[in-house]
This record gives structure tokens, sequence and C-alpha cells, in this order.
């Protein structure tokens, strides 16, 4: 199952990823940011979109399953 991570070495726990996800999956917690839920993430990678850091202090691991006849779909 594939769920997000904070780089806690790099994140600066500005908080941009904790309001736009839609799904109440992150967290802060002593000003650390925490995947609280992640069964309730959807992998949306909006968090990803918004963190200032490039590449962003957040990242998908493990595998995604289902949907691996749509992986080329994309554009
Ligand atoms: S990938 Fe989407 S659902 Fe998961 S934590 Fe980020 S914004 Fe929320
Ligand atoms: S948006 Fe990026 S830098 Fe800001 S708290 Fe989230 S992971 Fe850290």
């Amino acid at each position: 199952m594939a769920q997000i991570e904070i780089d806690y070495e790099r994140c600066k726990g500005c908080g941009k990823c904790v309001s736009y996800c839609n799904y109440s999956v992150l967290e802060i917690l002593d000003d650390l940011i925490v995947v609280a839920s992640p069964g309730k993430c959807v992998i949306c990678m909006k968090c990803m979109d918004v963190c200032p850091l490039n590449p962003p202090a957040i990242r998908v691991v493990g595998e995604r399953t289902g949907d691996s006849c749509t992986r080329h779909k994309k554009g």
C-alpha cells in the first residue's frame, strides 16, 4: 500500500500541506507535521503540490495497488 511520508530533514513546518489536504490526513503536533490518519490518504498529491520546497518534503512510499491497467493513460 502506498502512503505518504514527511521528510523531516527538510520540512520547514509551514503547515501548507496540512491546510490543503481535503481529507484531514495531516496534523500539526508540537510544530511537527504528522501523518495522523494515513488510512484516509487518497494519494491525490495535493500536499506535494503546495509544498514550497522543491522537491517537496512529502513523498509517496510503497506501491500503489489496483488501477494498474490505467497507469499509462495520463495525457
Ligand atoms: S496525498 Fe492528498 S489525501 Fe494524502 S495527505 Fe496529501 S493532500 Fe491529503
Ligand atoms: S508544505 Fe512542505 S515544508 Fe510545509 S509543512 Fe508541509 S511538508 Fe513541510
